[in-house]
């Protein structure tokens, strides 16, 4: 397999054949945002991507499942998608889902239509980063997509049967907008109402502009607690209909894994009780975190 730079995926991927369509990210400018740094974004050729699916057909083993890298290989045109995806079909035996990245921009410049037609060739979930519900947020980390965008698109996706993980960041909103970035994306949350809501912590990473807004003090970022705060008010603002929330992430100090809406009150309770005590043995310490 021909991977070009560092090669990221959803921790729920990690079994996954990673085959590498695109390379970087298209629009590659938020600000939190440092996975792609550096990497000039391209659409790999047919030929390139074939090779890499023809090796590995090659060792005759079960594949079911399959990431298509890099950060929004959504942005494909439809007839390469589908071209990929059936050349898949053919050549792994026992394919069972391919997941992919995608912006809000990617999803909407497909109709249902066009995602249904990649559903029926195993596209079966998506991964959408909304990072924050706040309108404000959105627009100082240069998320390049509103909220209405951001639902819409989770909509759609859901209305072609594909399942939706959605990425949420604690902290990204800084002391300023902790409590409102918290009650806005919980909200947000329930609009777009997807399967699986993955919580991350932020973490900053060296060279992206959020660490200068930082170290300029123009955000100051929420403490271990404080970040816990805001899981809180975003559980008591989101409401599923059947969700699995995760902040299981290693970034994370205080991980859970909840099923939504049964073990919502469990979590809470959980939540609160470490609130309480304020023990910091209760949390991951800081050096077991990672991204
Ligand atoms: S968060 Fe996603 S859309 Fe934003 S720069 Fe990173 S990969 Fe690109």
């Amino acid at each position: 397999m021909k991977y070009e730079g560092m090669i990221f995926r959803p921790p729920s991927e990690a079994e996954s054949l990673i085959l590498q369509v695109t390379v970087g990210c298209s629009y590659n400018r938020c600000t939190f945002c440092g996975a792609y740094q550096g990497k000039a974004f391209r659409i790999k050729s047919f030929e390139e991507v074939k090779e890499d699916i023809d090796e590995v057909s090659s060792y005759k083993a079960i594949i079911p499942r399959v990431f298509l890298a890099d950060g929004d290989a959504l942005i494909l045109p439809q007839e390469d998608m589908i071209r990929i995806l059936s050349y898949l079909m053919a050549r792994l035996k026992g394919l069972e889902r391919v997941g992919i990245y995608a912006n809000a921009k990617d999803i909407l410049e497909k109709d249902v239509d066009a995602l249904k037609e990649l559903q029926k060739l195993r596209v079966g979930i998506i991964y959408l980063g909304l990072e924050s519900g706040n309108r404000d947020v959105l627009k100082r980390i240069k998320k390049n997509a509103t909220v209405e965008q951001l639902v819409s698109a989770s909509r759609r996706v859901k209305e072609a049967g594909i399942l939706l993980s959605v990425t949420v960041i604690l902290g990204i909103g800084g002391v300023q907008y902790s409590q409102a970035h918290a009650e806005d994306t919980g909200k947000v949350l329930s609009e777009m109402d997807p399967d699986f809501v993955g919580a991350l912590s932020l973490m900053v990473v060296p060279g992206t502009p959020i660490e200068k807004e930082i170290e300029t003090g123009k955000i100051v970022l929420p403490t271990p607690f404080g970040m816990i705060e805001e899981l809180e008010r975003m559980i008591e603002h989101a409401n599923f209909t059947r969700c699995f929330f995760a902040s299981n992430h290693a970034s994370n100090y205080l991980p859970l894994r909840v099923r939504m809406p049964e073990e919502r009150e469990a979590a809470l309770k959980r939540i609160r009780e470490v609130l309480r005590r304020r023990d910091p043995a209760l949390l991951r310490p800081e050096y077991y975190r990672a991204l």
